[in-house]
């Protein structure tokens, strides 16, 4: 599934962070995504989802050159962070 679409709609602002439904596996309330500098966390808490953790791998290369000039950067920065496993979980990034 691309999560792109949905990502985007949410129209985060930097530090926002959204709590909801989640798109891949309907968990109720277990969907956040928090934008940052570097780009969109998403994350799924329900253990059996596929986006959760760090293993996603749901936004793709192509995904990256279509976006809009300014989330460009701030995707491949993300992008590059799963690929590498460097995603910072969600109490890392209070504060
Ligand atoms: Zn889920």
């Amino acid at each position: 599934m691309n999560l792109k679409p949905f990502i985007d709609q949410l129209d985060l602002g930097i530090d926002e962070t959204y709590r909801g439904d989640c798109p891949v596996c309907q968990g109720k309330n277990t969907f956040t995504a928090t934008r940052s500098v570097g780009g969109i966390i998403f994350n799924c808490y329900k253990n059996s989802c596929e986006i959760s953790g760090k293993s996603a791998r749901s936004i793709t290369l192509e995904d990256i050159t279509a976006l809009r000039s300014s989330k460009t950067i701030e995707a491949m920065l993300f992008f590059m962070s799963r690929t590498i496993g460097l995603v910072p979980t969600p109490s890392l990034t209070r504060g």
